[in-house]
């Protein structure tokens, strides 16, 4: 790691890495990721990449429709044009890459999920986000313009003239570096959950710190539940259950094994995420009970292998063979629809900051995203932060005073993670909860303005309990003004 870089972009998910193989090669870059490559919701993705491929079956007219119903037309049309015209050069630009796609008789499998009027999900098995991981890991681990820190967390970022000093934690110190531009590529904020189906990295660290420069960060509340992520009782992480499995005939059941889906909505178990997720906290409350379960035993063995691998064999790790068992499930934080502000180049409002992915509101998905357009995104806009700096890059940066961080203070209060999360799960789960969050945002409220400005060690336990409490501030807020 050098002490100078032309730009710093910090992810390295699937938008960061992305964002790092399209800039010019005269342009040097520094990725970071606060742990390894392969720990990120990249990595996790399932499903697939919505693109339209086919253009004598689908249209881009059509995608476009599918993603501004779903998203309820709250969705910024000229990203959503954006995303949906480019986006299927990016799926190819990864294919020339290496990236494997399933195929049927030589010819890339494209699949439906809800939502999608046409076949337009491409994917490769149950593991798309692994595959296209290990596609653009390779495409730029060895380029001469480009360095990769794993382990490595931003833990400030202060303005210079003309770009920033950014201070990384590495190995326990505080390393400065200074950049002319800054991509902020840092995913969701799952973990400001207790219950998420997202990695434990996305504690929403690059919006709490855009946010602190001034950044316009936008519907951060607008997030998405999956309905089924698995809850058994001695399973921390909600892995997902995905949406596959009812499409395959499961059965949604309560506490009593009734199927309870007619009650609140026609479409039963295929209705879209937020109506199942709203049902089962509905029903929740009728019965009184938080055990729901999905039933696939009466498809035979041989098929639930074939068709769900992955999930039969981590179930299996939890002790439930889904052959034979019911799969304990429950709503779980999902997808985040909001986040730092910007323009159809990834610019934020602040001078030479850009944002990316999961953790940039480009506006394409509204209200609600229409599935497997995330991966789109990360790819189409990713490419355009770096075609934008590739345009405009001048090295005019004349960095004034270093800024002076140390990691000493005081060692930060245990538990202060697992209260914001409860707070959060009390406020904001699937059904906001206004008076909650009334009652409990001045508690968040003061552990954010403690963590800023109160001098704590810096580890990433504390890095990590700062981003969560200035995120859970942020979303109660606009839960209480929207
Ligand atoms: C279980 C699951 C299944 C999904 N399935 C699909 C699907 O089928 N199709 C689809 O389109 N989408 C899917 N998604 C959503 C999609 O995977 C994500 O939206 C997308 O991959 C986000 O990419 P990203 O680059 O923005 O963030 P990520 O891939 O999460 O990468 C974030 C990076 O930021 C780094 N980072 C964070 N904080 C710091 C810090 N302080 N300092 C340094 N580095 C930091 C992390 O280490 C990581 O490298 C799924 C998500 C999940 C969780």
């Amino acid at each position: 790691m050098r002490d100078k870089y032309d730009v710093l972009i910090v992810g390295a998910g699937l938008s960061g890495l992305y964002a790092a193989y399209n800039l010019d090669s005269r342009i040097n870059a520094l990725v970071v990721c606060k742990r390894d490559l392969r720990l990120c919701n990249s990595n996790l993705a399932q499903g697939g990449v919505a693109a339209v491929l086919d253009t004598v079956n689908d249209s881009f007219d059509l995608h476009i429709e599918d993603t501004m119903i779903a998203g309820g037309r709250e969705n910024r049309l000229e990203s959503v044009e954006v995303l949906i015209k480019e986006g299927p050069d990016d799926v190819r630009k990864m294919i020339d890459l290496g990236a494997e796609f399933d195929k049927v008789d030589g010819h890339i499998h494209a699949t439906l999920e809800g939502g999608h009027c046409r076949r337009r999900i491409v994917h490769h098995r149950d593991t798309t986000g692994e595959e296209l991981m290990r596609t653009v890991i390779a495409a730029t681990r060895n380029l001469p313009n480009v360095d990769i820190e794993e382990n490595t967390s931003l833990a400030f970022l202060d303005e210079a003239n003309n770009g920033y000093y950014a201070s990384l934690l590495k190995d326990g110190k505080l390393h400065t570096v200074a950049a002319s531009y800054v991509v902020i590529a840092t995913g969701g904020i799952g973990r400001v959950y207790k219950y998420t189906t997202n990695s434990s990295i996305a504690t929403g660290d690059g919006i709490a710190i855009a946010a602190s420069l001034g950044a316009r960060i936008e519907n951060l509340s607008y997030i998405q539940f999956h309905p089924t992520g698995f809850a058994g009782d001695n399973c921390r992480e909600r892995f997902l259950i995905s949406e596959a499995v009812r499409g395959e005939g499961a059965y949604l059941v309560n506490c009593h094994r009734e199927r309870f889906m007619h009650r609140y909505d026609e479409r039963l178990e295929l209705a879209p995420r937020d109506v199942v997720s709203r049902g089962i906290i509905l029903e929740s409350r009728r019965t009184g009970s938080d055990r729901f379960y999905l039933d696939i035993t009466h498809r035979t063995p041989e098929f639930i292998k074939d068709r769900f691998p992955m999930i039969h064999e981590r179930c299996l790790l939890e002790g439930i063979d889904i052959t034979k068992e019911l799969i304990p499930v429950f709503p779980t934080h999902h997808y985040l629809m909001g986040g730092i502000n910007v323009d159809l180049n990834s610019r934020t409002r602040i001078n030479r900051l850009y944002a990316v992915g999961e953790c940039a509101h480009t506006g394409v998905h509204g209200k609600n995203r229409l599935a497997s357009n995330s991966l789109l995104e990360a790819l189409v806009f990713g490419r355009r932060a770096a075609e934008d700096i590739n345009r405009c890059y001048n090295d005019t940066s004349v960095f004034g005073k270093v800024p002076e961080h140390s990691v000493d203070g005081a060692p930060m209060p245990t538990g202060t993670r697992t209260s914001i999360r409860n707070i959060m799960q009390k406020c904001h789960f699937v059904l906001p909860n206004p008076e909650a969050a009334r009652k409990y945002r001045p508690e968040v409220e003061e552990i954010a303005v403690r963590l800023n400005n109160k001098r704590f060690q810096i580890t990433n336990d504390y890095l990590e309990a700062r981003s969560l409490a200035n995120i859970a501030s942020i979303v109660l807020k606009e839960v209480l003004h929207k």
